[in-house]
């Protein structure tokens, strides 16, 4: 048994996080995007997701979102089977966070922004409150409560979009190229994060180009040609000059 699949302990942990059963999907019959890709992820799991412009990833992500028309095979999120009947709660149990934190404010303040994503939730004003305050502490925006998005940096737009998506508590959270627009600065703060993100047991999957990035990840999925190219670890990605160029990757510190 393959010790990167992270099946061995599988028993143990519950269902995959994540399961893709021979999914093929794409946006018009003529061009698939995806073809038959199968592919597990224990719950748990920090994985970055690699590929070259245009390979398919932010497809792949919004696939397990539901964002987009139903693909061909099957999908699961924590055991549950991706369904229409499936779809609300299979968005409670995964949040993901998108590369341009203006495209995912919905608030007029910061705090209305956080409240958002809680509202569908049925939770009483107290547990909201005690959300409200214990992620934007987490993720150090708890100063910026009341500001409106203009007011804010990009980064700190950034950790408003995690801190949101964190206080809805997925047990599954998606990045897709979420550091690609900040400064070095945030781009250390999000993978202190996303440490003691992973620290605290959830399941990250990350798109990026980062070597530093990928580097942090136990777990690297390769998507080219529209199939998975590869399933290793940083180090073995970092090992293999064919992959790095398949992905247009550049090595760590050159
Ligand atoms: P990546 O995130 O790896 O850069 P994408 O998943 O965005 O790749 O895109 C994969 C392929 O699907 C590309 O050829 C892209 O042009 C195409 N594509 C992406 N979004 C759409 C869309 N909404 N409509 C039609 N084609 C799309
Ligand atoms: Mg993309």
């Amino acid at each position: 048994m393959n010790e990167i699949s992270g099946q061995r302990h599988s028993a143990e942990r519950g269902p995959d996080a994540i399961a893709l059963k021979d999914v093929s999907f794409g946006y018009d019959p003529e061009n698939p995007v995806l073809q038959g890709i199968s592919l597990r992820i224990p719950q748990g799991q920090w994985v970055a997701l690699v590929g070259e412009s245009g390979s398919g990833k932010s497809t792949l992500v919004k696939l397990l979102n539901a964002l987009l028309p139903k693909s061909a095979g099957e999908i699961a999120v924590c055991g549950e089977v991706l369904s229409e009947a499936s779809i609300p709660s299979i968005r409670r149990k995964i949040g993901m966070v998108f590369q341009n934190p203006d495209n995912q404010f919905v608030g007029e303040t910061v705090e209305e922004d956080m409240l958002f994503g809680l509202e569908g939730l049925c939770l009483s004003r107290e547990e909201m409150d005690r959300r409200l305050q214990l992620y934007s502490g987490k993720l150090g925006v708890s100063g910026l409560l009341s500001k409106h998005p203009g007011e804010l940096s990009g980064g700190q737009k950034q950790r408003v979009a995690i801190a949101s998506i964190l206080a809805m508590e997925p047990g599954v959270v998606m990045f897709d190229e979420a550091s690609s627009m900040l400064d070095e600065e945030s781009r250390n703060g999000l993978l202190g994060i996303l440490r003691d993100m992973h620290a605290e047991g959830y399941t990250i999957l990350m798109i990026t180009h980062d070597a530093d990035e990928i580097m942090a990840a136990q777990r690297v999925l390769a998507l080219s040609g529209g199939g998975l190219a590869g399933d290793m670890t940083p180090a073995e990605l970092f090992r293999s000059p064919e992959l790095m160029e398949a992905c247009r990757l550049r090595a760590p510190y050159a």
